[in-house]
């Protein structure tokens, strides 16, 4: 009997139920394999830095499962000959059991649907386990079994469902008393070579290193969470999204992690959080529309949006002449990641004062983020557009030198991705005068922010 444990983005040991219930009987084989899928990871637009973390942690993964006397096979394959590839690695190690961590997105349940009909096909058995969310999508609905789109009754209702089972996490399976040889290849060296130019150093990497930033971040931080987190010069957020989006760490990790403490208000804002994590994944499994470029609000279909390719460029290399908005467009193309308050100010600023399609924005998102996923990005520009669950109203509009005096009140996080701006005093900061180096406004924001009303009223009285 030889198990077969598929992985994706559940690069982990630890609390990962596809790993935890193929070594269950130590008399069975287990064996790992991953595919390195170039072709569906580009159509998905998922950003270079990201693919390279992924790579990075399988490595780390594939010395933590030979300690456990799990070979790890990776194969390059295209979307079109994945099931073709499954098939020979089925046929050719006799498995008997097929173990894998579903996936909400559409594309990828479809392939998972697709591999399950092979597994049928070849009288191979099939383990499928939920672990994207806390709780199960499907789990927490209306009364009437229907789906919840506003964030507060779908949280409520959470809280009234969660029991201790729910973040109850496996163990680290034991090792096995012997191991399958597989033809070694050097595969994942290749692909590593590839991408090595991404520099990864404030990441770090390996399950045990992520396992070490949560602690660090409940025994340290966590308490002051609910103020520090909205302020971008500080380190008040966990910087755990990359781990999460890999599965380097899991979901129901880290609210165990947070229930193990009094439950203060720090501690209940950074849960609140995961909870929309679950809100935006649940939302996606019952709306897919929402993961295939369609707005959640389909009325808001109908605003046309503006086709400027200079907005949109200085947009991305942060040179609108807006100082808050050009420092987080530059953290987010220096470093792979952006603090939550910025993406929504950039977001905002993006849809309401540009007036720019927000698929266009969450397409750039997800090329250039480390933790870009589907269910949050979507979740979050839609937000920002105010065509999504939940969204920001519409007449409500960020104003981008508010935000910075309030969340950066000392330009500290502006200086430090503008250099340019560095002689400026708090005063200037948010606001700069006209300078040599630094754009002028690429819009007036006042102005924009009252056109994009008058576009939304029109097309909602529609
Ligand atoms: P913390 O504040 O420490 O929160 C802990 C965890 O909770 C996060 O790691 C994340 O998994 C989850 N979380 C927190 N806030 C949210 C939220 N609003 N929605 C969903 N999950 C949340 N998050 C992503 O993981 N991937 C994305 O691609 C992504 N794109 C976004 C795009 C926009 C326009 C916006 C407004 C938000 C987006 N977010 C995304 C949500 C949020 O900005 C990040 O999760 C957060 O900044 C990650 O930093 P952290 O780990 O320090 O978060």
């Amino acid at each position: 009997m030889t198990n077969l444990v598929w992985f994706r983005r559940d690069l982990r040991v630890y609390d990962n139920p596809a790993l935890y219930y193929a070594c269950q009987n130590r008399n069975e084989s287990v064996i790992a394999c991953y595919l390195i899928t170039l072709d569906f990871w580009r159509q998905h637009d998922e950003a270079k830095c990201k693919i390279a973390f992924w790579l990075k942690n399988l490595q780390s993964l594939k010395v933590e499962l030979e300690k456990l006397n799990i070979p790890l096979l990776v194969l390059s394959v295209t979307e079109k000959n994945l099931l073709s590839h499954f098939k020979k690695i089925l046929q050719q190690y006799k498995i008997t059991k097929l173990h894998f961590n579903t996936l909400l997105e559409p594309n990828e349940r479809e392939r998972d649907k697709a591999v399950v009909t092979l597994c049928k096909k070849l009288m191979v058995k099939v383990g499928r386990y939920q672990q994207s969310c806390i709780l199960a999508p499907g789990s927490v609905t209306k009364n009437d079994g229907s789906a919840y789109s506003m964030f507060t009754p779908f949280k409520n209702k959470w809280l009234s469902l969660l029991s201790s089972d729910d973040y109850a996490c496996l163990s680290k399976p034991k090792a096995r008393y012997s191991t399958v040889k597989l033809s070694s290849t050097n595969l994942l060296q290749k692909f590593l070579q590839q991408y090595k130019k991404y520099d990864l150093s404030q990441w770090g990497v390996g399950e045990k290193l992520a396992q070490q930033k949560l602690r660090y971040f409940i025994r340290n931080r966590i308490g002051d969470y609910a103020k520090a987190r909205d302020f971008p010069a500080l380190t008040g957020t966990s910087q755990l999204s990359p781990y999460l989006t890999a599965g380097i760490l899991s979901v129901k990790q880290c609210l165990a992690a947070a229930k193990q403490l009094p439950q203060n208000k720090g501690v209940q804002t950074w849960i609140s959080e995961l909870i929309w994590r679950d809100f935006y994944q649940h939302i996606l499994y019952f709306f897919p529309r929402v993961g295939k470029n369609c707005a959640f609000r389909l009325e808001t279909e109908k605003l046309v949006w503006r086709k400027n390719d200079v907005y949109f460029k200085a947009w991305c290399t942060g040179q609108t002449g807006i100082p808050i908005v050009d420092a987080a467009m530059r953290q987010l193309l220096q470093t792979g990641w952006m603090h939550n308050r910025l993406r929504m100010v950039v977001a905002m600023f993006f849809t309401k004062n540009l007036f720019l399609d927000w698929r266009q924005g969450e397409q750039y998102f997800m090329q250039h983020l480390i933790d870009g996923d589907l269910a949050a990005n979507n979740g979050g520009w839609q937000w920002s557009a105010s065509t999504g669950t939940d969204a920001a109203p519409y007449f409500r509009i960020f104003n981008p030198y508010r935000q910075s005096e309030r969340f950066d009140p000392e330009g500290c996080f502006i200086q430090q991705y503008c250099s340019e701006l560095k002689e400026l005093d708090q005063r200037q900061i948010h606001q700069p005068p006209k300078l040599k180096n630094y754009p002028k406004p690429l819009v007036d924001v006042e102005l924009t922010r009252k056109q994009a009303i008058d576009k939304f009223k029109k097309v909602l009285k529609r």
